[in-house]
């Protein structure tokens, strides 16, 4: 559904574009957002880049991220909003976006549609590919400032080039950024290795406590602030956790259990190969991809648990693991 030209068609000749993402950004989120930016500023076009929560730490010091606006309702004057990685309108966490031009630009299953442009590609392993097809359908080079979002963005949502839809078309792009003069070594240092003490002691606590399920196919990892206080850590130090117990051979999928602080919930969801664990986030209301999912629970953590525990048993079945 819609292309890069129909976007880039789109957006050629406004003045003013706001840009956003989705809440709690992660690296896709913020390099898909700035590498448009960059591109649109590049051809004179004036751009609010806009998001909900705070970049991560480790990629604040990335181009253009200091002029990211936090907030909770858009109000700048835009002839256009580019709404990147969200499957639908309410996943920015910013109201008033429905009163812009939306263009809809994403590679979850179950977007919704809710753009007056709308493209979708379940075959992108990463918001940033898409992007960076934009770019080219708008005619810009790629610059090294570019090039090192589209990298963030594409090595983050595959896990450091491990999961999702990792394709030659992945690979070409990557190519394309080395020879716009990025470095992937110390860029991947910058992105996966510039986290702070707490987060390596956070790493210990959690997997300390890690439970195990279904003859150990599935892994329970949870925090409150209580722990991440107690580990000198934040909620910034969580991001990609939830793919640790991964590492064992017999472990298919995880749940990694983070109080909301009104109750609730928030879990993501880490599967290997065929274990769906987007068919058990949408049981509850949430969505996200086959081996990468979200949702949100009601407390108590035992019997929120307990509910997600007996839920990826059908999805282990129904993979026929
Ligand atoms: P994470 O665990 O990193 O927050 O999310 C994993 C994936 O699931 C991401 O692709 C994210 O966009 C998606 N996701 C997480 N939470 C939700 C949710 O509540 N609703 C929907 N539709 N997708 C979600
Ligand atoms: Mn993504």
């Amino acid at each position: 559904m819609g292309s890069a030209v129909d976007v880039a068609a789109a957006l050629r000749g406004r003045s003013t574009v706001l840009l956003t993402s989705h809440a709690r950004p992660d690296g896709d989120a913020v390099g898909s957002t700035m590498a448009l930016a960059l591109a649109l500023e590049s051809l004179g076009v004036r751009t609010v880049p806009m998001l909900a929560d705070p970049a991560p730490e480790p990629y604040r010091a990335f181009p253009g991220v200091d002029r990211i606006v936090i907030g909770a309702a858009a109000t700048e004057p835009a002839d256009a909003a580019v709404i990147l990685e969200c499957s639908d309108i309410s996943r920015p966490g910013i109201s008033g976006l429905d009163r812009y031009f939306v263009v809809n630009v994403d590679h979850h299953l179950g977007n919704t549609s809710y753009g007056a442009v709308n493209w979708f590609d379940g075959s992108a392993c990463a918001c940033g590919e898409m992007v960076a097809d934009i770019i080219d359908a708008l005619g810009v080079k790629w610059t090294p400032e570019i090039a090192t979002h589209l990298y963030l963005a594409i090595s983050t949502d595959t896990g450091g080039f491990r999961f999702g839809p990792i394709s030659a078309r992945t690979f070409e792009i990557c190519r394309r950024l080395v020879e716009a003069g990025i470095d992937p070594s110390a860029l991947s240092r910058q992105i996966f290795d510039s986290y702070s003490i707490g987060r390596v002691r956070l790493t210990g606590a959690l997997l300390d406590a890690m439970e195990l399920h279904h003859g150990r196919r599935f892994a329970v990892l949870a925090f409150d602030d209580a722990l991440l206080a107690r580990c000198g850590a934040t909620i910034d130090d969580t991001d990609g956790l939830v793919n640790l117990p991964l590492g064992a051979r017999e472990v298919l999928a995880v749940a990694l259990f983070k109080a909301a602080g009104d109750g609730t919930w928030r879990v993501s969801l880490r599967s290997k190969g065929r274990v769906d664990v987007r068919s058990v986030a949408i049981r509850w209301g949430g969505g996200g991809h086959t081996n990468a999912a979200g949702l949100t629970v009601p407390g108590p953590l035992a019997a929120a648990k307990a509910a997600v525990v007996e839920a990826l048993g059908a999805a282990l079945a129904d993979a026929g693991e």
